[in-house]
């Protein structure tokens, strides 16, 4: 629905509080990093989209430093990947609500983190293949799209065709 697109047309990957772990050469088993090898290299896209979205119980965990959110360890494991995001984000009792900070900014770390994978990086810079940020609030319909510095509010009207310029046309 958000994108306008049909069934198949987006090759998505998805996972708790939407991260994107950093490049770790290290022989590590990781399913992030197989899908983003296959979209890269195989199946060449070229846009990736980071989406994240407000009320995150992924990083309102982490965030209140409370209870895990399952009893097993894996997701207390995999939230401390946003342990840079909080650096990012500034001090909890800086302006704003502070979770929207720290889900935004562990959008942010996911685009950085993309770029220490040496084949995204090679194909950013040869401007065939574009990162975006964005945050979507489920319950106010709301979309933000990352400008290089903040995340900006998508105009409603027409859905489809606002996205589309802000991720600039789609090549060949
Ligand atoms: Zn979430």
């Amino acid at each position: 629905m958000i994108f306008d697109t049909h069934p198949g047309e987006l090759f998505v990957v998805r996972n708790i509080a939407n991260l994107v772990p950093a490049y770790t050469p290290d022989g590590v088993c990781h399913g992030v990093f197989a899908a983003l090898e296959f979209a890269v290299q195989v199946l060449k896209v070229r846009h990736i989209v980071v989406l994240g979205h407000a009320r995150c119980g992924g990083i309102r965990a982490f965030a209140e430093g409370g209870p895990p959110l399952s009893p097993g360890d894996s997701i207390h494991k995999w939230m401390s990947l946003i342990a840079p995001a909080v650096e990012l984000a500034g001090p909890p009792e800086g302006d704003g609500d502070y979770l929207t900070r720290l889900e935004r900014a562990s959008i942010v770390m996911s685009l950085d983190n993309l770029l220490t994978f040496p084949y995204v990086a090679e194909a950013v810079r040869g401007s065939r293949l574009f990162l975006h940020g964005a945050y979507f609030d489920v319950a106010t319909g709301r979309m933000f799209v990352h400008d290089g510095i903040g995340f900006t509010p998508m105009k409603v009207e027409p859905v489809s065709s606002e996205f589309e310029q802000s991720l600039g046309k789609h090549g060949n």
